[in-house]
């Protein structure tokens, strides 16, 4: 591998991609070698600490395995490498061809986490736009976007992560702070230690659950109860913002008068949590607000019912007045960058973007078309054919539901293109593999909507043979006769120069600014001055755009399935989705430090359901869905780690692929988010 650094010694200050918090860091390079990864002690989202993940970041950029040129299917399977430009010019071709045999929208981009978000969706966006289809997949919409759509529905502006610090009670629901969310420990340490209480809801009894004053564990699915339960205490108690309500809310007397059945102890028969609890929890909430922070994680969209439940707990901040604040619900101001993204064009007669006839509310509201019916339409299935697949970045034939579904449909796709650092699961499964470059070798702006700064990533160094994001889409997109339109700027910097046109603020700024840039001050309660960007203008506790759907106008709850079906043969219930603290999703498996710590898949299981299945640690055990099995060691835990019935799979291990047992066909009727948290399965000991 021939690396380039941008300097031969000294430290260049970025920002780590390792995950999705964008922490501010510093990293060394000696004699041309890029040798440490150290915090940087000036950035306001992590304010001088990084997670063990951040270092690992350098073991990926040097790592033996790691993608430098790209690879091309043989006809038995196997992998040849081929020279980028003819592996481009072939790509182009093959596009070109199933453009012209089955109409551009037989074409669809997908975007993952794993090479970068923000600037990279918006070349996916712009390409797959520029190429007629509207056909843009992300791994968002399985994970984000249903929360997402959750505040949006009701306040009209999309959900940030609350500034903790100054917060006097945090409610984290579904939520694994230290793991999802490493920098945001340092904020809820600091209101700690000021007095703040904490309340955390989970299924799982996870680390900030141990910290908290009230840890309550509902079964799986049943957020939107404890909800409810709580809306109920604060309006049978008078305990609101009456003024907000008064003002600024519709729909407040039909949320009071659903409220009245969700009595702490019909939340109990619901959800499994004590009466008490609701009341307690309810007290803590009147007792501090508004300044409260509740903050739902992964964990309650990933369910039937998850937006609903989201809309539900987005009600409670609002009665408790906690909106607009830095601590709960911001409406965060954008700069005024351009934008990449273009007009949809118009389609043929018939012809829709994938899922937008289902998830009408995914498509419009958060403009993503629905991965799992792209399954469907590759395999015949349903609508029109989509043929080929561009992935950056992503790996669904590990994280997306119904892995099997997903693996037939990969193979049956006449142009299948996926940029990866390493060759993942579905990278075996492409007809090309191009090697992507990590975060340390592009220059992008990244926009921090929670303290309205932006920075910019500096490049640290090039790899010989190795495209960035934005020359990948640029050189495919000249192939195919769109790219001196739509990709005009040369290179990276040009893109950043246009996105900054019309700020005020200049790529040489960013020089003597790497901690980022203010673009305008937080400004909080900014409804006292303007409608909300509803369509009332105002908190919608009730959706009139819902109801005109035919979906829920009320975030109503409803029990999960397996709860309402009750059934003998499938008497366990399967959560999944979360992630290891060394792991992000699928990624950093092959790094061996982390291997040596999360070792392998494990089902965890109580210990009740251990002896009756005569399993121990250790032990090899079936799980069987309605849709498929897999075979995982079992890890007994403490017996207030789970529920007796509940067991736990944390999700992307390449070889043990729990999603064989997750169903594609169960979403939430609004995001159309699959079922990952309430999966009714049996389970056998091996
Ligand atoms: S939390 Fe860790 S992995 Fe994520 S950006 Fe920060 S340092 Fe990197």
């Amino acid at each position: 591998m021939q690396v380039h650094p941008e300097i031969q010694n000294g430290e260049v200050q970025t920002l780590c991609r390792m995950c999705d918090s964008r922490c501010g860091i510093r990293v060394r390079i000696e004699n041309g070698v890029l040798t440490d990864i150290r915090p940087a002690e000036n950035m306001p989202v992590n304010r001088g600490r990084i997670c063990p993940r951040s270092k690992a970041a350098l073991q990926v950029f040097y790592h033996p395995d790691r993608l430098t040129r790209p690879l091309k299917k043989k006809r038995d399977g196997g992998f040849e490498t081929i020279e980028l430009a003819r592996a481009l010019d072939e790509i182009a071709e093959r596009i070109q061809a199933v453009k012209d045999a089955f109409g551009p929208q037989a074409m669809g981009v997908w975007k993952g986490e794993a090479v970068g978000f923000q600037q990279q969706e918006e070349y996916v966006r712009r390409f797959v736009g520029a190429l007629g289809s509207p056909n843009y997949f992300s791994n968002d919409s399985a994970c984000f976007k249903g929360r997402d759509l959750g505040h949006r529905l009701v306040t009209g502006f999309g959900m940030q992560i609350p500034d903790f610090s100054n917060s006097g009670l945090i409610v984290l629901i579904g939520t694994n702070t230290p793991v999802c969310h490493p920098p945001f420990m340092g904020e809820l340490a600091d209101a700690r230690a000021q007095g703040a209480r904490l309340v955390v809801v989970d299924p799982r009894l996870n680390p900030i659950g141990c910290l908290a004053d009230i840890y309550a564990q509902p079964v799986p699915g049943t957020d939107g109860a404890f909800a409810w339960g709580l809306i109920n205490q604060l309006i049978q108690k008078g305990a609101y913002d009456k003024e907000l309500v008064n003002r600024h809310v519709v729909g407040f007397d039909r949320v009071a008068d659903y409220a009245k059945t969700f009595t702490p102890r019909h939340v109990e028969m619901q959800s499994g949590i004590l009466a008490g609890v609701v009341v307690r929890t309810a007290e803590l909430l009147i007792a501090s607000m508004p300044n409260v922070s509740v903050f739902c994680g992964a964990g309650v969209e990933h369910n039937e019912g998850g937006v609903n439940a989201v809309r539900a707990y987005v009600i409670l901040s609002c009665l408790c007045g906690a909106v607009d604040l830095h601590s709960n619900l911001f409406w965060a101001e954008p700069p005024a960058l351009n934008d990449l993204r273009l007009d949809p064009v118009p389609l043929p007669d018939g012809c829709e973007p994938i899922g937008s006839r289902q998830f009408p509310v995914l498509y419009k509201r958060a403009h993503e078309c629905h991965t799992m019916i792209a399954m469907d339409h590759i395999l015949g299935l349903d609508g029109y054919p989509l043929r080929g697949l561009l992935m950056t970045g992503a790996n669904p034939a590990v994280t997306n539901p119904n892995t099997r579904k997903v693996r037939q449909a990969f193979d049956a796709l006449d142009i299948f293109v996926v940029s990866d650092f390493f060759l993942t699961a579905t990278a075996r499964q492409a007809h090309y593999v191009l090697p992507a470059g990590t975060f340390l070798e592009r220059s992008e702006l990244h926009v921090f909507h929670k303290f309205q700064q932006m920075a910019l990533t500096r490049r640290v160094a090039r790899v010989e043979g190795v495209l960035n994001e934005y020359t990948l889409w640029r050189e495919l997109a000249l192939r195919l006769g769109f790219g001196e339109t739509y990709f005009p700027w040369p290179d990276e910097s040009d893109v950043n120069r246009y996105l900054l046109r019309g700020t005020g603020i200049s790529l040489e700024d960013f020089a003597d600014h790497p901690e980022g840039i203010a673009y305008l001050p937080v400004r909080e309660r900014k409804y006292l001055t303007r409608p909300f960007p509803t369509p009332s203008g105002k908190l919608e506790f009730v959706s009139s755009y819902l109801k005109s759907l035919g979906l829920d106008e009320l975030p109503v709850y409803r029990p999960p399935r397996y709860r309402r079906d009750g059934s003998n043969e499938y008497p366990f219930v399967l959560t999944t989705g979360g992630r290891k603290t060394l792991l992000y999703h699928s990624c950093h498996q092959n790094i061996p430090g982390f291997r040596e710590i999360h070792r392998d898949a494990e089902v965890e299981i109580h210990p009740e359901d251990a002896a009756s299945l005569n399993v121990q640690t250790g032990d090899a055990v079936r799980i069987i869905s309605r849709i498929g099995a897999i075979e995982i060691r079992a890890r007994v835990v403490h017996h207030s780690e789970l529920r007796p019935g509940v067991v736990e799979v944390y999700h992307g291990w390449e070889d043990t692929p729990i999603n064989l047992v997750t169903p594609d066909s169960v979403n939430d009727p609004i995001s159309g988010f699959p079922l990952l948290k309430g999966v009714p399965v049996k389970i056998e000991k091996a």
